[in-house]
């Protein structure tokens, strides 16, 4: 029979399955949402019909009833050949992808106090699987260990080094499966090495972070002991002076309404006044809505400036890259983002932009630009499917 892997992506309140061939072709999708409410929802991709979930449904109901129809519509075989599971936090014990056995499950409930929303939810991923498939090798892939390569001077917040050594504040970093899937696939696209290959890469998303990358490792990233640090993001703040906190609670906010407020309520909805969304943005600046037009401008600058911080960390430059829906599809982003960088050597090239680096390499920068510009799709599923066969084949 033909090899194939499930790729098992848990959010807070979602899951995403994905099952490859050995081709490295994704041969069936499906998802569920709202979980854990009396909206939960499922689908499968390629299919218009809903998938019936209880009431109510968690993530192990999900999963159970997604698999279950995936392989009454002959979807999927009964047993995959092996899984592969994305998990936020690895803390610092993770530095790569791991087979999974019993001291890598505790390990990961250990990093959970760091990531209370997301780690308990992959670990109810991985439990469920592996009922339902025991003898399958399963592969834990973590957002937070392709970061661990980056040095003190990077990871270190300028605080009493207690708070690291007792509680381990620290920089992490997240986004990492992604950042990798780019240095990688720009190298591919430069005709170069990872190993040899030094880029800037940009993930635009809801969340957004950017990573400096020297030859082929993470050296700097935006974000810190939480996705909350960095860039502007879809409704979180990125950056701001922590003294904000205790103002807010001073002026009678609680302490979990402020974080509340940051993490839910801040950013491109906070600034616009309406939506998340950079798609609904632009249209709403094209006609006239000042707020949307701010929100715009304020995420472009913030990542540029942050586009300048990150080359602090490198000596040589092969390209700076751009993915994530907002990355990989907003023409206006990248040109106003650029437009900042004039005095770095940034050139862009506006016909390219405008057609999404659509030609071959992904290549937008104009011939006079000192660094090449690149639009690459991310593949986040592929790394962790790539993973899983990796490590499966040693067991
Ligand atoms: P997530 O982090 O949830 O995976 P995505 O990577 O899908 O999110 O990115 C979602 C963001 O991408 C949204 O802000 C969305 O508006 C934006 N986006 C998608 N397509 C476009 C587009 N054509 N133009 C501008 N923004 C877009």
């Amino acid at each position: 029979m033909t090899k194939s892997i499930l790729v098992v992506n848990c959010g807070s309140s979602s899951l995403k399955l994905a099952l490859f061939d050995e081709n490295e072709k994704k041969i069936a999708s499906a998802s569920a949402e709202r979980l854990n409410s009396n909206d939960a929802s499922a689908r499968i991709d390629s299919d218009e019909r809903i998938v019936a979930l209880p009431k109510g449904a968690d993530h192990k109901q999900a999963l159970q009833v997604l698999v279950s129809t995936l392989r009454e519509r002959q979807m999927m075989p009964d047993t995959p050949t092996s899984v592969g599971h994305r998990v936020v936090h690895g803390g610092e014990t993770f530095r790569e992808a791991v087979l999974i056995n019993n001291d890598v499950i505790s390990a990961i409930k250990d990093c959970a106090s760091l990531a209370p929303l997301h780690n308990p939810v992959a670990l109810a991923g991985i439990e469920a699987t592996l009922e339902q498939f025991p003898d399958t090798p399963q592969i834990a892939v973590f957002d937070t260990a392709y970061h661990q390569t980056l040095a003190p001077r990077a990871y270190l917040y300028a605080l009493p080094e207690s708070y690291y050594r007792d509680w381990s504040v620290r920089r992490y970093g997240f986004h990492g499966i992604s950042h990798f899937f780019m240095a990688n696939e720009a190298a591919k696209r430069l005709d170069r090495t990872p190993a040899t290959t030094s880029i800037i890469s940009a993930h635009l998303g809801n969340g957004c972070s950017i990573t400096a990358i020297k030859d082929g490792l993470s050296v700097d990233t935006s974000m810190g002991l939480t996705p909350l640090e960095g860039l502007v993001m879809g409704t979180r703040s990125g950056d701001i002076d922590p003294s904000i906190f205790s103002y807010l609670c001073s002026r009678g906010m609680s302490l979990s309404e402020v974080h509340r407020a940051l993490n839910h309520e801040s950013g491109l909805l906070g600034i616009s006044g309406q939506t998340n969304d950079m798609r609904t943005l632009c249209d709403l600046a094209d006609h006239g809505h000042e707020p949307s037009a701010l929100a715009i401008e304020i995420f472009c600058f913030r990542l540029a400036k942050y586009v300048g911080a990150m080359m602090a960390s490198l000596n040589q430059l092969d390209a700076l890259v751009f993915t994530g829906g907002i990355g990989e599809n907003s023409s206006r982003v990248r040109e106003k983002t650029l437009s900042h960088l004039g005095l770095l050597g940034f050139g862009i090239d506006a016909d390219m932009n405008e057609h999404h680096g659509g030609y071959s390499d992904g290549r937008i920068d104009d011939t006079a630009s000192r660094f090449p510009v690149l639009v690459i799709p991310t593949n986040e599923e592929l790394v962790i499917a790539r993973e899983a066969t990796r490590l499966a084949a040693n067991v």
